[in-house]
């Protein structure tokens, strides 16, 4: 039995084979769809009443403002958003890690805890020919002036941070093998060359017109990694530091995700 149930707000999850949990997502249109709230509302009733809700979403202010509704309309019941401003492939990756997570065991303030300290665990590369369109901390007015330049290529970075290059931003990431899920234009795959870790199975999302509007461009390729074994975040689960939320008595590192509320001195 799962720790909480995870609902992707207006993307499928990656149906990797590795984390079968994928199976348990739930799937929500999009927060500013008109019919999130209702359907929401009927989703949030069949769900099973003693396990939290996590709601992933791409992070935008309407976005959160519709999910808090939700959550608002939902009292009585541990509703929470997951906000995360990554592209396609990262939200379809954390949806994905998040309902392992819960396979596992792991209570819910922890893994959300987990996944906003440590996003770099699931980092997603992506190769654009112009950063103008783009809406992420860190493009400056140099990204701005060599995105007219025709031949230039960019590489984007998000892990925890965003870093974008002209060809490589210079990332790396753990040598452990990991699965690809992949959007965008397969051409354009090879124009960035970065050292990726092992590969495994690669699946493609089913929905690139997301992609287009998160990148800004019809042209473009993103890639996050997920990696094959969860044991070494469970590792770093179990060694960090967590007491009871004050409000709902329910686990909590720093502060409880569903109370707002500090933890009290660990027991
Ligand atoms: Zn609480």
């Amino acid at each position: 039995m799962a720790t909480f149930s995870v609902v992707s707000c207006g993307f499928a999850p990656a149906r990797l084979a590795a984390h079968p949990a994928h199976q348990q997502v739930r799937e929500l249109p999009d927060p500013t769809a008109p019919d999130f709230l209702q359907l929401g509302r009927a989703l949030v009733e069949q769900l099973p009443k003693d396990q939290p809700i996590l709601l992933v979403h791409g992070g935008r202010r309407e976005q959160n403002r519709k999910v808090g509704v939700l959550r608002a309309l939902s009292r009585g019941r541990s509703v929470v958003g997951v906000s995360q401003r990554v592209p396609p492939t990262g939200l379809a990756a954390r949806a994905t890690w998040l309902s392992t997570l819960a396979d596992r065991r792991v209570p819910a303030s922890l893994a959300i805890g987990h996944l906003e300290r440590h996003g770099s665990v699931l980092p997603t590369v992506a190769a654009i020919s112009s950063a103008a369109g783009l809406d992420v901390p860190g493009v400056k007015l140099r990204h701005h002036a060599m995105s007219w330049i025709p031949t230039v290529c960019f590489g984007v970075a998000i892990a925890g941070e965003v870093k974008i290059g002209n060809g490589n931003p210079g990332v790396t990431f753990p040598d452990e093998p990991a699965d690809r899920v992949v959007d965008g234009t397969p051409s354009f795959e090879n124009k960035v060359n970065f050292h990726s870790p092992q590969p495994g199975e690669t699946v493609e999302l089913p929905n690139v017109a997301q992609g287009a509007k998160w990148w800004g461009r019809a042209r473009y390729y993103e890639q996050t990694f997920v990696p094959r074994d969860i044991l070494n975040t469970l590792r770093l689960i179990s060694q960090e530091r967590f007491g009871r939320c004050p409000q709902c008595g329910g686990v909590a590192s720093g502060s409880c995700p569903f109370c707002s509320a500090r933890e009290e001195v660990a027991v």
